[in-house]
């Protein structure tokens, strides 16, 4: 149950600091107790402060882990410091393949399912007892930044290594996953991956006539990448609810406050609820000159109308919290002297409270149809394309990664994830919490995007820390 290096170790410091005492105690229990900071049995060995003697021996390689993210990002389709990866091309297999290289190295055992998320486990002592896991996507948008998931990923491996290293042995088993497809670059699905995983019957069902932008259907795809073999079905991705008992992702906060603050750790309390929605409005169109203003019904003030309608319901919530984007406004037939006969408008809304972020989707669809027959065009299209729930991180998960950051010394905050990530699905079928650390300006999806070699380390000791209480619980 524990290394004689580890034994030793403790051994020397327990005599070197003289607090602890060590009588005829079960120095395995002690060390559950350190790690898990829950007391196995009353104990007056203990002085009032909490033990942190484990803290020393967590030593993360942040050169090892800086070369990996360094090697993993010329897997990329564009050249350096951009970073191009999608879903099931070449390099997408080529990283892939050094994900699971890395993972066999730190002797986790490895495996796959029909859409390629990819498991690395370290089996705990009480193997039969439901496994804590951890990870994020190595997916990369076009000509985006090489931390962005990464960290999570290769972050992960780290925190077992050093946890290794510790001597520390996990109860339960400790799981690495790694999730297929976090950005919708290539099928226009975001989380893939993760959504199987929490077990959607409609995106299994979808992925059979799902097609590429180059019309490759999402199954020729995956088999290319060698997944999705013609045995396989797809729900066999879905996991049965409490496969495991906690899900952690560490992640680059992909915004500025942790930075700004100048703190090192940030504990996600909730992640918001990403809604999309897809409208079109279609008018008569016309010659800009020949057409008087009175005669006219103009698809492209319309969406003009709409999109300033979003900005009003969203301000309109009264909360700092909702959010409402128009990042798509195309216009037919796209001329100077052509009165647009349609228009196209994409928004994008998030809150971290669903029936507010629901509010406003209602108030937008009111608005379409108000501003439709007030222009005399027509709403062709209002469609929502996806209304996602926002996910709570679980007291217990948000409990352990404080005491981690607590007993390591570090800075922290709590904080809501404006982003969503894999862990947003994984909420569906395990309890969640996610670990933010800092990254240049906030800079995200761009090639800029950096965090620092000691920030890293600073998340995979949080990380390593909160796996191992979780692994006790
Ligand atoms: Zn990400």
């Amino acid at each position: 149950m524990m290394s004689l290096r580890f034994f030793l170790l403790l051994l020397f410091q327990f005599s070197v600091s003289g607090i602890l005492a060590i009588n005829n105690e079960d120095p395995t229990a002690k060390t559950m107790e350190d790690f898990s900071g829950y007391p196995l049995h009353e104990s007056t060995d203990y002085p009032s402060a909490p033990p942190n003697s484990l803290v020393s021996f967590l030593r993360v390689d942040t050169t090892t882990l800086q070369n990996q993210i360094d090697e993993l990002s010329t897997f990329s389709d564009t050249p350096a410091p951009s970073v191009t990866r999608i879903l099931y091309t070449e390099k997408d297999v080529l990283a892939r393949r050094y994900i699971k290289n890395l993972m066999g190295l730190s002797g986790l055992s490895v495996r796959e399912d029909a859409v390629g998320n990819i498991f690395g486990r370290w089996d705990g002592y009480e193997s039969d007892l439901v496994p804590v896991a951890t990870g994020s996507h190595i997916d990369a948008i076009p000509y985006s930044g090489k931390y962005d998931g990464v960290v999570g990923v290769l972050g992960a491996i780290e925190a077992i290594n050093v946890l290794k290293r510790s001597g520390f042995k996990p109860k339960r088993s400790l799981e690495v996953v790694l999730f297929t497809s976090e950005e919708p670059t290539r099928f226009g699905i975001s989380c893939l991956g993760s959504r199987l995983l929490a077990g959607s019957e409609a995106l299994a069902e979808a992925l059979k006539t799902t097609v590429d932008g180059q019309n490759i259907s999402f199954l020729e795809a995956a088999r290319s990448a060698g997944y999705a073999k013609e045995h396989d079905d797809i729900s066999s991705v879905f996991l049965k609810e409490g496969s495991y008992s906690a899900f952690v992702e560490l992640h680059i906060e992909q915004g500025p406050i942790l930075e700004a603050e100048g703190l090192s750790i940030g504990i996600v309390t909730a992640i918001a609820a990403p809604a999309s929605l897809k409208v079109d409005f279609e008018g008569n169109g016309g010659h800009a000159g020949a057409v008087l203003m009175p005669n006219r019904n103009d698809a492209g003030l319309a969406a003009a109308e709409l999109a300033l309608a979003v900005e009003k319901h969203v301000l309109g919530s009264g909360s700092i919290d909702t959010v409402g984007t128009v990042g798509i406004l195309e216009l037919h037939p796209g001329a100077i002297n052509s009165i647009p006969s349609k228009s196209h408008v994409e928004i994008d809304t998030r809150d971290i409270d669903e029936k507010r972020r629901n509010d406003v989707i209602e108030k937008i669809h009111q608005s379409a149809t108000k501003i439709a027959s007030k222009r005399g065009v027509r709403l062709s299209e209002f469609k929502i394309v996806n209304q996602d729930p926002p996910a709570l991180s679980d007291n217990s998960v948000i409990e352990a990664m404080e005491a981690a950051s607590k007993e390591l010394n570090l800075t922290h905050k709590l904080m809501i994830s404006r982003a969503y990530h894999d862990s947003l699905f994984m909420a569906r079928v395990s309890p969640m919490g996610m670990l933010f650390i800092p990254c240049y300006k906030g800079y995200s999806h761009k090639p800029e995007e950096y965090a620092s070699s000691h920030d890293m380390g600073n998340g995979v000791k949080v990380l390593a820390m909160t796996l191992a209480k979780l692994s006790l619980n």
